[in-house]
């Protein structure tokens, strides 16, 4: 059909038949949004009674009309109505349609800068995205460590990156702290692995390790006659050991001592902090401390989903079922501040 034939018919159309064509071409564009595959997942679940309340949690919900492309629903409990993007990272998005390329570009690892010009969004858009998505990934695994199970810690430069420098000047990235050994201006990662695949990586506190922060980075899934804890001869993690009852072998890094009775090391461990800081080095030149424990959490969903054929649709499912992560996402700068508040 010609668009110029078209635009001479209409000076001929009545006031009504005119306001019945802008109808019909409103419900085409909004039938000509792509629905994001996200969309569908959280969808399915909200269709098939597997969803809950968005806002409080609630199991019982009825649907409640359509809005603008997205389904409504209503909680029989605190009345209130929400959407199948409530609470989640899409929440308040305006660009839905690019949702589910930008989810398979962040797969692949693409940079921000390519990711603008590939979606024609800006890098602020770009940047922001990355991070609500991030936050919508788990901190932790369920499941408990079991066997021989490796720990130990590993040291990031404190990384105000993207921030105004008020109080000190520039340093080069990846540059060495002004003081020797572990200081306050180091943050802190525990980095514990079972020998099968269970992986937890944890910003733990600013400078040295005490017994507290291992208590609170996996002290709740390792268990007497289950886990056998190797670690190096740090006092903290000898404490962590006595008090939750769990058999122990450190290593005596002064004695360079490597392996103990063949299988007690701790190798596989390090191996994964020299992979993780050339990951965060070579791949984001570095991160903000502010979000560290994000892509630390981007670092295990990419171990566990490394194997499978369906990783997009893996990836896309995690990262839409969580209804608390705009909320998380809101909350990273009081988490840093809590963070950074060990530092004296
Ligand atoms: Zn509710």
């Amino acid at each position: 059909m010609d668009l110029l034939k078209m635009k001479e018919g209409l000076s001929s159309l009545s006031e009504a038949e005119r306001l019945e064509l802008l109808k019909e071409l409103e419900q085409l564009s909004v039938h000509s949004v792509k629905v994001p595959k996200s969309q569908d997942s959280r969808r399915f679940l909200l269709d098939n009674k597997l969803g809950c309340c968005a806002h409080c949690s609630h199991p019982k919900y009825v649907k409640f009309g359509i809005d603008k492309g997205s389904q409504r629903y209503k909680c029989k409990s605190c009345k209130r109505s929400f959407t199948e993007y409530t609470g989640t990272w899409m929440a308040g998005l305006q660009r839905k349609d690019k949702i589910d390329n930008y989810l398979a570009l962040m797969l692949e690892e693409t940079s921000l800068d390519n990711i603008k010009e590939a979606l024609s969004i800006n890098k602020k858009t770009a940047f922001d995205w990355r991070h609500k998505i991030l936050a919508s990934l788990s901190e932790n695994d369920k499941d408990d460590f079991t066997g021989i199970t490796e720990s130990d810690e590993t040291f990031f430069l404190n990384s105000e990156k993207g921030r105004p420098l008020t109080h000190r000047g520039p340093r080069k990235r990846g540059g060495g702290s002004k003081t020797r050994g572990i200081s306050k201006d180091q943050v802190a990662v525990i980095v514990t692995q079972d020998r099968k695949s269970i992986l937890d990586l944890t910003v733990a506190t600013m400078g040295r390790l005490k017994k507290i922060d291992i208590e609170n980075a996996i002290g709740g899934r390792i268990k007497p006659n289950q886990t056998i804890l190797c670690s190096d001869a740090h006092v903290s993690y000898k404490g962590f050991a006595i008090d939750n009852d769990i058999e122990h072998h450190a290593l005596k890094a002064i004695i360079k001592q490597r392996v103990k009775n063949r299988v007690y090391h701790i190798q596989h461990v390090n191996s994964t902090h020299n992979r993780l800081k050339k990951w965060i080095d070579n791949t984001f030149w570095g991160v903000s401390t502010k979000y560290l424990q994000q892509y630390l959490n981007w670092y295990r969903i990419k171990e566990n989903l490394k194997h499978r054929n369906d990783k997009l649709n893996a990836f896309i499912n995690k990262v839409s079922e969580d209804i608390k992560a705009y909320q998380k996402y809101q909350n990273i700068g009081l988490k840093y501040e809590k963070l950074i508040s060990t530092q004296f």
